[in-house]
């Protein structure tokens, strides 16, 4: 009669990741860094890093590249690349003021 189970009894924890959860996670890990997941989302994403260990290893990499990024663009922002994109950004609001 249990043909179709919706609740999945936890096993082997190996075994209750499949390769559509970890691609799902990973597409989902830039999110998550950026703490832009709902609460249930990130303690959905926080679970899978804790149980998978290649998902753990990639977040783990694009926390580090993302801190890495983070802390080169704001220890040496140049004045003059600042003042090149303030200038853009007044350019495209002139643009869109002129549009409207
Ligand atoms: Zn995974």
């Amino acid at each position: 009669m249990t043909t179709h189970d919706p609740e999945m009894p936890t096993g082997d924890p190996s075994s209750n990741f499949s390769a559509k959860d970890c691609s799902e996670v990973l597409g989902r890990v830039f999110f998550f860094l950026d703490n832009e997941l709902e609460q249930a989302d990130c303690a959905e994403i926080q679970h899978h890093l804790d149980e998978c260990g290649p998902c753990l290893a990639r977040y783990d990499l694009e926390r580090t590249v993302k801190t890495l990024v983070a802390r080169s663009c704001s220890e040496k922002a140049p004045d003059g690349l600042r003042q090149r994109v303030m200038l853009s950004i007044r350019q495209v609001q002139v643009e869109i003021t002129r549009r409207d």
